[in-house]
């Protein structure tokens, strides 16, 4: 009885995610082309026909039409559905670490906004202004849940990566993009120093391996830029879920030897 009490409750945040996953979608789409997120009806940006309500059902709908519009037969792109799932995943994995709660609520909001911004920047190679003032709401609040950080670590976070990647611009030009160096300021104050490093240092690894990969696989040559924004998030999240485990099996590690 309890496990299909489990099941039920999961199920409907895993449909929750699901449904937050769709708006995603819509953001990442038209934030970037200056259309209103609140109103308006989607439509096919190939033939610009509006997409009837029984279509517009979260991934269901892209396997009923198998990846086609209704109307034109333009593939629509995979990524929808993809995002769909990643979301409601997103949200079963963190109501399940953190409980029924708050804070849940509130990790759940940013790894959504870290989401449309790392999906932004893969397709602009820019970070809109107002997903970092968004970003910055859960990033004060979450001082309210994680009091151990102190204000004092949170303020030496703003600086901690931002500082030095705005000084780094300097020595090269165009080094480390403006909305990169933001992103790494809102979410220094919302880790602390001790986690931003820690952001830092997964997402240069995590691009590391990405340009090794892309680099043998011959996809891209050493010339072309990658968007970072996407591997800044990636270690972003990493670091304010999992930073105090990671950064305590560091220094028991360094400890032992
Ligand atoms: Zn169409």
């Amino acid at each position: 009885m309890l496990y299909l009490a489990f099941f039920i409750i999961y199920t409907f945040i895993f449909v929750f995610g699901i449904c937050i996953g769709s708006f995603l979608n819509v953001a990442v789409y038209r934030l970037p082309n200056h259309i209103s997120i609140a109103y308006g009806r989607s439509f096919c940006p190939k033939c610009h026909k509006q997409i009837p309500n029984r279509d517009l059902i979260p991934i269901f709908s892209y396997l009923h039409l198998k990846g086609l519009c209704r109307n034109c037969q333009a593939p629509i792109s995979p990524r929808y559905p993809l995002v769909e799932a990643f979301t409601g995943l997103l949200a079963v994995g963190l109501f399940w670490y953190y409980g029924f709660n708050l804070t849940a609520l509130v990790i759940f909001s940013v790894a959504c906004i870290l989401t449309i911004i790392a999906l932004i920047d893969i397709d602009t190679m820019t970070i809109p202004n107002n997903l970092l003032i968004a970003l910055s709401i859960p990033a004060v609040l979450i001082y309210w849940f994680f009091p151990e950080i102190s204000l004092l670590a949170r303020i030496i976070g703003f600086f901690a990566v931002s500082l030095p990647m705005f000084l780094l611009n300097f020595i090269k030009a165009d080094a480390m993009g403006g909305g990169d160096i933001k992103l790494m300021a809102v979410s220094g104050f919302m880790l602390g120093w001790q986690n931003i490093l820690l952001a830092m240092f997964i997402a240069l690894l995590a691009s590391g391996l990405a340009i090794v990969y892309l680099l043998a696989a011959k996809q891209k040559t050493t010339q072309s830029h990658i968007a970072f924004g996407p591997y800044l998030c990636l270690g972003i999240i990493t670091a304010l879920v999992y930073g105090k485990p990671i950064i305590e099996l560091y220094f028991a590690f360094f400890n032992l030897y």
